[in-house]
């Protein structure tokens, strides 16, 4: 049975043992590590720590339970009946799995519970339909043949996830994996190891043969490179940053180039043409760019403004953000918490000073918030060139950057000077604009007049330096098959 420890807030974390062939089991090592309330950066509570001796167990059982186990032969119908089974137990536990994501990553709790869960859910159900139907193609070969194809799931999966979105990010790994027959070992981020664990323990609730979906936290330069390194896992899926992407492929081509899907980061253009409806594009781009804490790969940070309605944009921008309200995850008027840990606040000001000492000018926020937990204020720079730090690098904070521009070729030019390729959006009721944006800018992702907009259907991912492959949707389903043609002599 898994330790339940309860947490300062009253909200019992569930598991903290690694999950191995349907067993809660510590580490062999014996080692835990902690994992923290970034409101308070206070101890939670100690989770058992994987590394390279527990993915070797884990990648046994994963193994078997692909070649031998009850999984592979199964009715894919069964399969699916399962997956809803999970999205069931989730929806009906959405509320503690909300607060523990609140707990463990800092996000607002209200946030958690109206978005994080409800796709989450919707995430599983999408893939438990799509179970029984992946299916090949029959082919006109030349010849007294018969020729078809087979979809077949890769095998052992390893997953890697980030800690932003811990629970939603586990849904885009397990949902199509899942669905397509793997067997898998998912890596939750050593920051927010929680949710993952509670929806491990809700999957064996539904009844998932042992074997098939195992849960390993711990560090990503131990546990992280024993997966992607490991000669007996098929597939690594990673989402995270540009450079241990680069790492996990070097891992993948020096054993046995398993397959790699990459979710990386960004540094989205987020246009606003001067004849938008202005209150939805300022609404909106605030929205693009604030929303988790800024801690989006996707996060609209390069937020290019039209001559024209510059200067009432950047007003308006900075009232916007100056109102917004900080503080306790658990306050239903928050609508940001703290960044997710020390890191990331430190990197997040040291962005700020850059902002200052480069130039930009600095209209909203520019510092902390209180003096313990990771709270930082909404900030605005406005007057931010395309060569200053800050309209370079992710900065994945609460940090926005705008910049002036004049045309559309200009601003075409200037959005796709960047390494990254993850998203963009344009803001504009031209509608010859608008598709002009959308197809001449280099990004996995347009939105046009919203942001954010996520489901399970539409596929996600990026160009460059942004990714490879896609998630979501029936593209993210066959970056979790291998195409096999079997062909008869009639
Ligand atoms: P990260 O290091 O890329 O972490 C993502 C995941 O990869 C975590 O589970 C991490 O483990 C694991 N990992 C780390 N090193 C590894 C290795 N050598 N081999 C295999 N796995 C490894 O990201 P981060 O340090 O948390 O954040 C740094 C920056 O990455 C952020 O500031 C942001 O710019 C970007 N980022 C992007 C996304 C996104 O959604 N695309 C999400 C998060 C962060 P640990 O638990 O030990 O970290
Ligand atoms: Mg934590």
């Amino acid at each position: 049975m898994a330790s339940v420890v309860s947490a300062p807030a009253g909200v019992a974390v569930g598991p903290t043992k690694l999950l191995i062939n349907n067993r809660w089991v510590t580490s062999k090592s014996g080692k835990t590590f902690p994992t923290l309330n970034p409101a308070t950066g206070e101890e939670i509570c100690q989770v058992a720590e994987a590394d390279a001796a527990d993915v070797d167990e884990a990648v046994k059982a994963a193994r078997h339970a692909f070649e031998k186990g009850p999984w592979r032969t199964m009715s894919a119908s069964e399969r699916g009946k399962l997956m809803n089974k999970l999205a069931d137990l989730i929806e009906k536990n959405a509320d503690e799995l909300a607060k523990i994501e609140a707990l463990d990553n800092g996000k607002p709790y209200s946030v958690a519970k109206a978005a994080d869960l409800p796709l989450t859910v919707a995430c599983y159900r999408y893939y438990a339909g799509w179970a029984d139907k992946i299916h090949g193609k029959t082919i006109p070969v030349n010849g007294p043949y018969f020729s078809y194809t087979r979809h077949e799931p890769i095998g052992v999966v390893a997953q890697i996830i980030p800690w932003n979105f811990p629970l939603l990010m586990q849904a885009w790994k397990l949902g199509p994996a899942l669905a397509a027959g793997n067997t898998l070992i998912l890596k939750p981020a050593e920051q927010t190891p929680l949710t993952a664990l509670r929806v491990g323990e809700l999957a064996l609730e539904a009844g998932f043969p042992e074997g098939v979906v195992n849960i390993l936290p711990g560090y990503g330069p131990t546990a992280g490179a024993a997966l992607s390194h490991h000669w007996d896992v098929d597939k690594v899926a990673f989402t995270g940053s540009t450079e241990v992407g680069k790492l996990i492929m070097e891992a993948a081509a020096k054993t046995n180039l398993k397959r790699v899907t990459l979710e990386l980061g960004g540094k989205s253009p987020n246009i606003v043409f001067a004849d938008a409806n202005m209150d939805e594009a300022i609404e909106g781009s605030h929205f693009a760019l604030f929303f988790n804490q800024g801690q989006c790969c996707c996060a609209g940070s390069r937020l290019f403004v039209e001559e024209k309605c510059y200067d009432e944009f950047v007003e308006k921008s900075a009232a916007r953000a100056r109102k917004r309200t900080v503080g306790d995850p658990f306050d239903a008027k928050t609508e940001q918490g703290p960044q997710v840990d020390q890191d990331q606040f430190d990197k997040v000001m040291a962005y700020i000073d850059s902002g200052k000492k480069q130039g930009a000018k600095l209209m909203a926020g520019g510092s902390r918030v209180g003096d313990h937990g990771y709270f930082i204020q909404p900030t605005v720079f406005a007057d931010v060139k395309d060569d200053m730090k800050i309209a370079q690098e992710e900065i994945f904070g609460p940090v926005m950057s705008i910049i002036k521009f004049r045309g559309i070729d200009e601003v075409v030019d200037r959005a796709n000077k960047t390494m990254y390729g993850l998203a963009a959006a344009v803001w504009t009721r031209d509608i010859g604009k608008a598709h002009h944006i959308a197809h001449n800018v280099r990004a996995g992702t347009v939105w046009v007049n919203c942001y954010d907009v996520f489901d399970a259907a539409a596929p996600f991912g990026g160009f460059k330096q942004s990714g490879i492959g896609r998630e979501l949707g029936e593209y993210g389903l066959q970056n979790y098959t291998e195409i096999k043609t079997v062909t008869v002599k009639l």
